[in-house]
């Protein structure tokens, strides 16, 4: 994966959460809940309570950027 900022190959990792990994629409925290309530939300790694969740990320460490490619289903971990 390219960083679309400065080009260079990103480090592939992952970041990891006890409770879904989703993106909310907004610039405000919601109050609690599942992204299935906000509408407009992406799930990129469903809630699984035995592995928690995960989701293939990209790091960039000259522009401090994080980069999730949600795409591609083998992206979330509980998926595969
Ligand atoms: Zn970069």
């Amino acid at each position: 994966m390219q960083c679309p900022y400065c080009g260079k190959e990103m480090e592939e990792g992952l970041t990891q959460n006890p409770q879904e990994i989703a993106w909310l629409r907004g610039t405000k925290r919601p109050l609690l809940g599942r992204a299935k309530f906000h509408d407009g939300s992406v799930v990129l790694s469903e809630l699984s309570v035995m592995k928690s969740s995960a989701v293939t990320a990209y790091l960039c460490r000259e522009c401090k950027k994080v980069l999730i490619d949600y795409s591609k289903e083998i992206s979330d971990f509980n998926a595969r």
